[in-house]
């Protein structure tokens, strides 16, 4: 079986989120799997850190895509033999600045024809007599709209025998561009219309995924299930409902060669489930690297995250000076919203000794909060699957969380049953409110008093199968199911 992978970023190439760290994981657990029996590549744009990093690059095609002048290299992942396909082209990907956005944070105004270029360039990959190699897949899975075209490309030009996935881990992002794009995109405009790719008079990326694929899929069964509903279906409830049969939710794993207590190179002392006790000299490392009072007492409660509304950090500011005042100590790590920003950093000018805030993004940090941290918070409002949870159970950090998407499907809450039966491995609030927030971590805390009643839901977190192998292998089953569609 060959696999084309189309996305927008893959760690450790470039990241800015969980897509990244699916992307550089996923296919490597796939290719890993003893019953693949085939080959993996990716293609992606060449962002300047991607042809920094990728290893023995090779120039296999020069041609013309959207207008655009393109080369297109191919290299391997630095660690695994993994191909990736790389579109070079330095105007369009080689900037200082985001993969989406400007230093300032702004969306690249020309994102139509930067992703519309990599869809384009993941279609032709896949076509029949292939001006770009003679590698063609049998199946193509995209990913969130940045490579939502492509199935579109494939259908209504291309006419390919590929069959097509395309995966949600993300509904939020639309990529919604104005219909004046329509000509340097190259889109058959008969099909700008409702049963197409347009979207209230816009060209949606997102919806051109969502229409054309063959199959569709997304990071957890409970956000497959939320996502066909008014209040998270963005608008794209109904053609959601109707395409039901087609959608399949896979939870997300996590990159234990990454993401492992035992053996992660970016922690001051490494720890197990069997050996525990590194684990408070991290928490003290922390405490003193971020000049909080060096406290084995005082819970420690870990935040990282991309601040903005969706992942409900918002509700927090208003609650952490009573949950100050009773010793508890917080590091924050996240950038975005300024508002919100400015609410944490003042917070930590009031409680420097006690509050940590850590503007920017921060992979070595971020690994010592996960793993120093005695509990982690993730009140989100929506999230389609979240790794930060599962990094907290493996991490020994159980996770406060709302019970939306792919934290309801991995995080199950203390009480009297599920602690007897050993099943439960965080803190699940009722609804999302400030007030529900302040509850859940006061009862998280009465827990945490108890080193042996903690010890156990750390135990249970820990020993929760969390590596990619078992989503691994649903999405080759529906692989294989995409390759008997119609
Ligand atoms: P999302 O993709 O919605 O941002 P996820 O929980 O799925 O949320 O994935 C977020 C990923 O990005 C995790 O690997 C997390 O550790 C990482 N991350 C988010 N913000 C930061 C930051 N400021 N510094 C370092 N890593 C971050």
């Amino acid at each position: 079986m060959r696999v084309l992978f189309a996305t927008s970023e893959a760690y450790p190439l470039i990241k800015t989120g969980g897509l990244a760290d699916v992307s550089g994981a996923l296919p490597k657990a796939i290719s890993q799997l003893s019953t693949f029996n085939g080959d993996i590549k990716l293609v992606m744009p060449g962002y300047s850190a991607v042809l920094a990093k990728l290893k023995n690059i090779e120039t296999i095609a020069n041609i013309n895509v959207l207008g655009e002048t393109c080369s297109i290299l191919i290299g391997k992942m630095p660690d695994t033999n993994l191909d990736v396909i790389a579109i070079k082209n330095a105007a369009l990907y080689e900037r200082a600045g985001g993969p989406y956005s400007d230093e300032n944070g702004k969306d690249w105004l020309d994102n139509a024809l930067r992703f519309g270029v990599l869809s384009r360039v993941a279609s032709l990959l896949c076509s029949t007599n292939s001006p770009l190699t003679d590698w063609q897949p049998d199946l193509i899975q995209c990913n969130d709209w940045q490579t939502g075209l492509t199935p579109a490309y494939m259908k209504l030009i291309d006419n390919s025998t590929t069959k097509s996935i395309f995966s949600i881990h993300n509904l939020a992002f639309q990529g919604n561009f104005h219909a004046n794009w329509l000509t340097r995109l190259e889109l058959p405009a008969a099909h700008f219309q409702i049963n197409g790719f347009e979207y209230y008079e816009q060209i949606s990326f997102l919806k051109a995924g969502l229409f054309y694929a063959d199959q569709l899929s997304t990071v957890s069964p409970t956000y497959a299930e939320e996502i066909q509903s008014e209040s998270f279906g963005f608008g794209f409830q109904g053609l959601l409902q109707t395409r039901s049969d087609d959608l399949t939710g896979i939870l997300n794993g996590i990159d234990i060669q990454e993401w492992n207590p035992e053996t992660d190179v970016h922690l001051t002392k490494n720890y197990s489930n069997q050996r525990i006790t590194g684990k408070s000299t991290v928490k003290k490392m922390l405490q003193q690297q971020l000049g909080l009072q060096i406290d084995a007492n005082a819970p420690l409660l870990g935040i990282v995250s991309r601040l903005t509304h969706q992942k409900g950090l918002d509700l927090l500011p208003s609650i952490m000076p009573q949950l100050v005042n009773q010793g508890c100590q917080f590091v924050i790590l996240g950038s975005g919203d300024k508002v919100l920003e400015a609410s944490f950093t003042d917070l930590a000018e009031r409680f420097p000794n006690q509050v940590s805030m850590n503007i920017g993004y921060h992979e070595h940090l971020s690994h010592n909060i996960m793993a120093g941290s005695d509990v982690f918070i993730m009140p989100s409002r929506f999230e389609p699957c979240g790794l930060n949870q599962l990094y907290g159970l493996a991490y020994g950090t159980p996770p406060i969380v709302t019970p939306t998407g792919g934290l309801a499907d991995s995080v199950t809450d203390t009480n009297s049953m599920t602690f007897k039966d050993n099943s439960a491995t965080g803190f699940v609030l009722k609804t999302v409110s400030s007030a529900s927030l302040l509850v859940t971590i006061q009862r998280a805390l009465e827990t945490w008093k108890s080193k042996t009643d903690w010890r156990r839901i750390q135990k249970n977190g820990m020993n929760r199968e969390v590596s990619w192998a078992f989503s691994a292998q649903l999405y080759l089953d529906l692989y294989e199911k995409t390759l008997l569609t119609e």
